[in-house]
């Protein structure tokens, strides 16, 4: 019997030691938002979890602060509200706009992006004034949705996922898809025999520019810009651009 208790004695001190040795469990925690349905930015990788260049940027970030990134899926949505509460951060392809900069502080932009207009390969679409009077597909409470929604005489329907906007086109429920650039192209690839997606700048859309958004005020802000210096400054910055939006350009 005292055999025993020494031998499980000794398991649970081990146990406890490996905790204590180990990184899990002794670093600091940063939840940080995503919704992983933005490729390449952002995925559900073959393993279940979330990957994208966005995941790899954040978690480089992470190891730069010695922080854990806890990575949370949510609909994009709901991503701005929750900074703060449920989340730490979020990081989602997330464009810097005035309306969400009354709740939320965003680090410096580490992309440049810009809509795009997605259609049938057939399709009359071609510049600013021939959207006007059309169904537009977005996805939700997108930078694409505030463009789509200031069109005249548009029908705009939105999407939780903007996969589900392309389905909609392919199926002639829209007439087009506004969205970002990047996912925009992954999406048209898949279905490159019905699809082509025009450059924004035919339409006259603006630049949009993407950044990390962090709690107004947070401290973090400071932290986070210095771990993206450095990472550009080491070449993780551009190696990470490499292996996951150029490849899927
Ligand atoms: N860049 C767009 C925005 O910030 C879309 C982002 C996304 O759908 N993940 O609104």
């Amino acid at each position: 019997m005292k055999k025993l208790f020494t031998t499980l004695l000794a398991s649970v001190m081990c146990l406890a030691a490996l905790t204590a040795c180990g990184n899990k469990g002794t670093k600091d925690v940063l939840v940080v938002g995503t919704n992983a349905a933005f490729p390449p930015f952002e995925y559900v990788g073959d393993d279940g979890q979330p990957d994208g260049f966005d995941i790899a940027l954040i978690k480089a970030i992470g190891e730069k602060l010695g922080m854990e990134i806890e990575v949370q899926d949510m609909e994009f949505e709901s991503l701005v509200t929750a900074i703060g509460s449920k989340i730490d951060a979020a990081i989602a392809g997330m464009t810097i706009d005035e309306e969400r900069l009354k709740s939320v502080d965003f680090s410096e932009p580490y992309y440049d992006a810009i809509q795009y207009v997605i259609v049938l390969k057939d399709s009359e679409i071609k510049g600013a004034d021939d959207l006007k009077n059309k169904t537009i597909g977005v996805q939700l409470a997108t930078t694409g949705n505030y463009i789509a929604d200031e069109i005249e005489g548009a029908t705009v329907k939105s999407y939780n996922k903007g996969v589900d906007a392309v389905n909609d086109l392919i199926n002639g429920r829209v007439d087009c898809v506004i969205i970002d650039k990047n996912p925009a192209m992954v999406f048209t690839e898949k279905f490159a025999d019905k699809l082509t997606a025009i450059d924004g700048a035919e339409f006259d859309f603006e630049t949009e520019q993407y950044a990390i958004a962090l709690p107004k005020g947070s401290d973090m802000v400071e932290k986070v810009n210095q771990a993206l210096a450095d990472l550009k400054e080491d070449g993780t910055f551009d190696a990470l651009v490499a292996q996951y939006i150029e490849e899927a350009e």
